[in-house]
This record gives C-alpha cells, sequence and structure tokens, in this order.
C-alpha cells in the first residue's frame, strides 16, 4: 500500500468508552494510529477532515459474521450455489459494503471453501476495501450437524476434532468455530438438540488455545451450551435457552454471551420473502424464548457482545448495526450497546490492544455521525448519520483497493 498520509479529524466529540460519554476534541492518526486526542497538533501535510457537530465512535465490531454470504433467502436452496469466483467477487462487495456500514473489524464465522481467510487476506495486502476480518475458516460440527456441507466440515471423537482444528489453523484460521448444538437453518437439525460431548469440545478448546487462539461456540440448547462453558470456550454463540445454571457457570468463568438477535428475527419474519417454511417454523419457535434469556443473561451480569449472524436469511451485509439496536431495545443502555459494538467485543476477540477503543496507541478505526448515538442508538442504523467511515487512518472509500 502506499505510504500513509497523516490525517486529522477537526471539531467534533469522540466516544470515550471508560465514561460512557462524548467529550469535545480532535483525533490526529498517523501511520492508521491514533497518536492525539484533545487538542492535537497536526504534522505538515496532514489531511483534515472538518467533523464539527459530529458524534466520533468506534469502529463497529461484529463477532459473528458469514461475510461471504449475502442474505438472500435463495442461498438456502440445494444447488443454487454460485461458483467460486463469483462467491468471491461477491464477498468483495459484502466486505465494501460491510465497512460502508460503520463495521471495521468482523469475525467470520465459517464460510464455504474458507473464502473467509482468503478475504481476510486480500483486504490485508489491500486487494480488496472492507473491514480488519478474523476467520475461523470452516467451522466444525460433528456427522450430520448443524452447518455441515455448508459453512463447517464434520469430526466425530475427540481426536479428529482435534485433527480438524490444527487443519483450520494450518489453513489460517485466527479463531475456531465449534457447534455444540442444533440450529435452525439446517434441515432435519433440531436447534435443542445437544451436538458434540463436553469431551470432544474439549479437545477443540486444548488445540485452539494451544495456538492462542479463541473459541465460539455455536450453541443454543441448554445441554450444548453448559457442554460449551465447561469445555472452556471463550462465547456462546445464540444462547437462545439458558437456565440459572448455564448463566451461574458463564458468570463464573467469564464466558461472553453473543446473542445474535437479528438472526431469529428475521427468519421468524421471512416466510413472505422466500426463507423455507421448515426454517421460518424453527425461526418463530426460538424467537421468544432466545429474547427472554438474553434478558436473564443480562440481568444477571454476563458479558455480552454484539454478533449479527449476518448472512442468515435477510441479514445482510452492511447492516450490521440493527443488532446493537436490539442489544439496546432488549436491556443494554445506549452506551452499553455501544461498548458491546465496540470494546466489550474488542475484549472477546482478544483485540483490545489493536482496536475497539478511541485510544491513543489503538488502530484509527473510527466511525462518524451527524447525530448522537447515546441520544437515539438507531441512528447507527440510518445511512445519512454515518458521515464517514475511517479504517486504520483511512477514510473508507480512498484506500484503492482493486476491487
Ligand atoms: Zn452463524
Amino acid at each position: 500500500m502506499p505510504e500513509q498520509q497523516p490525517l486529522v479529524l477537526r471539531g467534533g466529540a469522540f466516544f470515550e468508552s471508560d465514561s460512557r460519554t462524548f467529550v469535545r476534541g480532535d483525533v490526529l492518526c498517523i501511520d492508521g494510529r491514533i497518536v492525539g486526542l484533545g487538542e492535537v497538533e497536526a504534522p505538515e501535510g496532514a489531511e483534515a477532515i472538518d467533523c464539527t457537530g459530529e458524534y466520533l465512535i468506534p469502529g463497529l465490531i461484529d463477532c459473528h459474521v458469514h461475510i461471504s454470504s449475502s442474505g438472500d433467502p435463495a442461498e438456502l436452496t440445494p444447488g443454487q450455489r454460485a461458483s467460486l469466483a463469483r462467491r468471491a467477487w461477491r464477498t468483495a462487495e459484502h466486505a465494501r459494503a460491510t465497512l460502508a456500514g460503520g463495521v471495521t473489524t468482523v469475525r467470520d464465522l465459517g464460510a464455504a471453501d474458507r473464502l473467509n481467510i482468503d478475504l481476510a487476506r486480500a483486504v490485508e495486502e489491500g486487494d480488496v476495501e472492507g473491514p480488519r476480518v478474523l476467520a475461523v475458516g470452516m467451522g466444525v460440527t460433528m456427522s450430520g450437524g448443524h452447518g455441515h456441507g455448508f459453512i463447517a466440515r464434520e469430526a466425530d471423537g475427540a481426536d479428529e476434532v482435534r485433527k480438524a482444528v490444527r487443519e483450520e489453523i494450518r489453513a489460517g484460521a485466527r479463531a475456531i468455530k465449534l457447534f455444540a448444538s442444533g440450529g435452525v437453518l439446517t434441515p432435519g437439525v433440531d436447534p435443542r438438540s445437544p451436538a458434540f460431548t463436553r469431551e470432544e469440545l474439549t479437545a477443540g478448546v486444548e488445540e485452539a488455545t494451544k495456538a492462542f487462539r479463541t473459541v465460539a461456540a455455536h450453541a443454543q440448547s441448554t445441554e450444548g451450551i453448559k457442554n460449551a462453558v465447561a469445555a472452556g470456550v471463550s462465547s456462546i454463540e445464540h444462547g437462545v435457552w439458558l437456565d440459572e445454571e448455564a448463566i451461574a457457570m458463564m458468570i463464573e468463568r467469564g464466558t461472553y454471551l453473543v446473542p445474535t438477535l437479528t438472526a431469529p428475527y428475521h427468519i421468524a419474519h421471512g416466510a413472505d420473502a422466500g426463507i423455507p417454511e421448515y426454517a421460518v417454523e424453527k425461526g418463530q419457535m426460538v424467537l421468544e424464548d432466545h429474547f427472554a434469556s438474553y434478558e436473564r443473561a443480562l440481568e444477571a451480569g454476563v458479558k455480552v457482545a454484539m454478533g449479527t449472524d449476518q448472512g442468515t436469511p435477510l441479514n445482510r451485509p452492511g447492516e450490521n448495526a440493527q443488532e446493537a439496536v436490539r442489544m439496546a431495545d432488549h436491556g443494554l443502555s445506549a452506551g452499553a450497546a455501544l461498548l458491546a459494538a465496540s470494546g466489550w467485543a474488542a475484549d472477546l476477540l482478544k483485540l483490545n490492544e489493536e482496536t475497539g477503543r478511541l485510544r491513543v496507541g489503538l488502530a484509527a478505526d473510527i466511525v462518524r455521525l451527524t447525530e448522537d448515538p447515546l441520544a437515539d442508538i438507531r441512528c447507527l442504523t440510518r445511512p445519512e448519520a454515518i458521515a464517514g467511515v475511517v479504517k486504520s487512518g483511512r477514510p473508507a472509500g480512498s484506500t484503492g483497493g482493486t476491487i
């Protein structure tokens, strides 16, 4: 990439994560990092952006996407999968849209052909403009388990799980995804059923931890959640049926909940949009329990981070911030919802030394808003409220990606 011009954002107010307030002041970015906040002296030749009246927040982090999927319900129709090349081009467009929507970092929890790993490299090398991608490659699921033949590979028994995790890491995975229960979108799989055994999950977590990777567990059923927490995963994805014991286990171990409220919301409301009937029925079955489970977890003090499950039907790239709104609608304050979508998410992904807060030394990942998100968190979902997105000190749309 060409040498980077220093950037100064003048005249706005920036979100201070500790106090959860906006502080008036400028932001100076050099070599992709924040080097000054407040009163700053910009070096000669710096690009200055007038941010008068704007609210600057950390670039959003979505802990659960499938960025190679568009959210088009037709993707679920067997035999409809486009060629690898066409899916790669579409993935590049999804990455651009995601960044334009204010998301500067994603964790991709499973992609056919490991397109997520290739995207991570393409973004890093400047071929494609998009968010920083922490990719798992393929998820690991039991034979016939949720996600098989699509976003996950199959493994049975502790040794096979170990091998699968090692192979994903060899392929370039920077995090690991294990399936601890059934799910909504795989025909014939019941979300109330547990999947991998505790022994299999423990083997997978052990291998991932050895390689300094964190583990996300797809877990909807109560028993599946408990198996995953006991095995030591970092986050429970979905967490539809949390009971008191599961919540207590998560608090004791510091396990995060990434509730992905947006996924069942769209699936349950999407019959007219062509979502298959089996999925709509299961989506409706989980919806109320899912929201209630999230609310109980919040009340008890379980740590949460934002993840949309983008790529599930009607859950489109670039519309990721709707999840922060749902998390707020069901119990978080606006300030906490912002943190769940930034600082807390960075903590979960172990990227807190890299991004997630507006702090000197961290990457200059910044969203410029024309409205105050603490007054109305919904502004995150209004394209006209996003004045611009800066990733690693470069305004989006100016990085010269080849696509
Ligand atoms: Zn998912």
